[in-house]
């Protein structure tokens, strides 16, 4: 006989994969917990864009909005941490900072990831303000102004091209970029942008505005915007936890869920960055959403089959 457990499903991370996929399981009539930390990635952003209905709301807006949604419905919310996971006879039980222990038959993985961000001195005092990662997410605001592209690794010239779209005024400072190619080079020339050899020292500026880049050899570049390549890294500890394995790409390190965002740990789904270290906010809400979808009909299976078992004895 399987142990009671608390909720249906605990979703750790509260974020947009979170709540989405909360609002999804509660309309279905699922008992839901969201365990949330409350930092969401983008909390440092001034608005998000390119999320359709809702162009540029502040980050913490828009989630205290899932929020209110996931609750009218019936979800429940714990603020804080979940410090562990370990599978139990009904299911999974989720250790909270703070004491509290609660249990669930599924669980939903939506912890986002780390930003780990090149290790120059003024990346971090301007990041998510004028130092940028993402042109989707910020190019627009940046439209047009001096561009600095920060070159840590291969990335480089994708992002030069990529901010080139929005400015004539671009430059790739290869840092420690590797050499460029000569197709490479022979695109950024013809297309206007500046490359810069040697390492960057820092980043300068006033405020949240960047506004020089200087090299250990003395020189200096103004510049309005400067893009950098964080490594993406997942927020995995609770499923290293419950035997799951975390996977390796260019970008970083993410835990591997299916298009529907089930794991290779029977029970444990994963939606947003955690699992796809690329997707945007309406990408990570649609990850959530599927992910609810599927762990609704896995214990819909599984409340059959137990209902063909007990008629039968
Ligand atoms: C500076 C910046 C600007 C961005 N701007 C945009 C934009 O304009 N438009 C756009 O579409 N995208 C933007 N993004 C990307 C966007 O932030 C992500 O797509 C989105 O946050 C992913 O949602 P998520 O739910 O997967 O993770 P998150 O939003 O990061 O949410 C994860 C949540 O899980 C919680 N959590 C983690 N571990 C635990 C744990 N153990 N216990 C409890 N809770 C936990 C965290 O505290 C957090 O609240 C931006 C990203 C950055 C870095």
């Amino acid at each position: 006989m399987n142990e009671k457990t608390d909720y249906d499903v605990a979703i750790i991370g509260g974020g947009a994969a979170g709540l989405s996929a909360a609002v999804s399981l509660a309309r279905s009539l699922r008992s839901v917990i969201v365990v949330d930390g409350g930092e969401p990635r983008n909390a440092i952003a001034a608005g998000a864009h390119n999320v359709l209905g809702n162009e540029g709301i502040a980050p913490r807006d828009l989630l205290a909005a899932g929020r209110r949604e996931a609750q009218a419905y019936g979800a429940e919310f714990r603020d804080g941490e979940a410090s562990a996971a370990r599978r139990t006879d009904g299911g999974f039980a989720i250790d909270l900072r703070g004491g509290d222990t609660i249990s669930a038959r599924r669980i939903l993985l939506a912890t986002g990831l780390i930003d780990e961000l090149p290790n120059v001195p003024g990346v971090r005092d301007f990041w998510g303000k004028s130092v940028l990662h993402c042109p989707y997410c910020h190019g627009w605001e940046v439209r047009g102004q001096r561009i600095g592209v920060l070159g840590t690794g291969p990335a480089g010239i994708h992002q030069a091209l990529l901010f080139r779209q929005l400015s004539d005024d671009v430059t790739l400072f290869r840092h420690t970029m590797p050499q460029i190619d000569a197709d490479d080079a022979a695109k950024l020339s013809a297309i206007g942008v500046r490359v810069v050899d040697g390492p960057v020292e820092r980043l300068s500026g006033h405020g949240e505005s960047v506004q020089s880049v200087a090299m250990t050899d003395g020189r200096e570049f103004p510049v309005d915007a400067v893009v950098v390549a964080p490594r993406f890294v997942a927020r995995s500890e609770l499923y290293v936890q419950l035997g799951g394995t975390v996977s390796d790409n260019p970008m970083g390190e993410y835990v591997e869920a299916g298009q529907m965002g089930r794991t290779e740990v029977p029970g444990v789904w994963a939606a947003g960055n955690v699992s796809s270290l690329g997707a945007v906010v309406t990408l990570a809400s649609g990850a959530g959403m599927s992910a609810a979808g599927v762990i609704n009909m896995d214990l819909i299976e599984e409340d059959a089959e137990a209902a063909v078992l007990s008629r039968a004895s």
